[in-house]
């Protein structure tokens, strides 16, 4: 019995079945329910951190002092999240991410002028019809530079990718430029990841070539995405993720690789 189809495609469910097609099937079609780690919980929260800074403060206002200000109210609230209570944090790691949050946010006025920057959309939701699949995706910032071209802004909580891996890592930004085209009439002149760790910003300079090879990949991806759920062909693709894979013991190659090591 073939099994239902995802109602849309997101750079991370891609990026999700490329890296390993049975984690995939585990998280996005079984829901197969993931504890929640500190990273992706402080990750949310400084994104919308950022998104407030903006929404309550105009250019002019955007001050570090306005930017921690917003980080306090949001802690606040914080606190009742079911999520972040999940992580069961003590007195002092809930310090620890508190400073690391702050250090993030701080990073990235070190990044860039937020009140040289004109936002015409904070955390934008675009949907369009891709071949046979509906791609979906979240822009953090959208901005429009003088000139009045379109620039998408991702911001990113972990470290800067070494350069062998920058490639695999653009996936998501070919998707922001395919979504802006179908939807906006546009493809942006620029997409900037933000890296606030490190603090480091890659910029992409999408083309009409890029976002057509990228609408080919799409469509190639939800095929084979198509294909696996009619078979219910979902195989383990054993790499270093496995390390820190939420469905190790629901998995046949981590038991293989395990007795291998044994
Ligand atoms: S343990 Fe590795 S191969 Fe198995 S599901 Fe997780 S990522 Fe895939």
């Amino acid at each position: 019995m073939a099994l239902p189809l995802p109602r849309t495609l997101s750079p991370s469910k891609a990026a999700a079945f490329t890296d390993c097609p049975l984690a995939f099937r585990f998280s996005v079609l079984d829901r197969i329910p993931e504890p929640p780690s500190p990273h992706a919980v402080r990750g949310t929260f400084v994104h919308a951190v950022l998104e407030r800074f903006f929404w309550e403060h105009p250019a002019g206002e955007r001050t570090p002092e306005a930017a921690l200000a917003v980080l306090a109210t949001a802690w606040v609230e914080l606190q009742d999240d079911d999520t972040f209570m999940a992580l069961g944090l003590g007195a002092e790691a809930a310090l620890q991410f508190r400073a690391e949050a702050e250090m993030l946010v701080a990073n990235y006025l070190r990044i860039e002028d937020p009140n040289a920057v004109h936002a015409i959309g904070v955390e934008l939701g675009l949907e369009a019809q891709v071949g046979g699949v509906v791609l979906r995706g979240i822009i953090d910032r959208l901005d429009l530079t003088p000139e009045g071209d379109l620039v998408v802004v991702d911001y990113k909580t972990g470290w800067a990718p070494s350069a062998q891996f920058e490639r695999s890592r653009l996936n998501g930004v070919h998707t922001y430029a395919l979504l802006c085209e179908q939807v906006l009439g546009r493809p942006p002149t620029q997409v900037k990841l933000l890296y606030l760790r490190d603090p480091v910003t890659i910029v992409a300079t999408p083309t009409q070539q890029s976002v057509r090879g990228h609408r080919a990949r799409t469509s190639a991806l939800w095929a084979a995405i198509e294909r696996a759920c009619e078979r219910e062909d979902f195989r383990p693709r054993p790499s270093g993720l496995c390390r820190t894979c939420n469905f190790q013991h629901l998995c046949p190659a981590f038991a293989q690789l395990n007795q291998a090591a044994s």
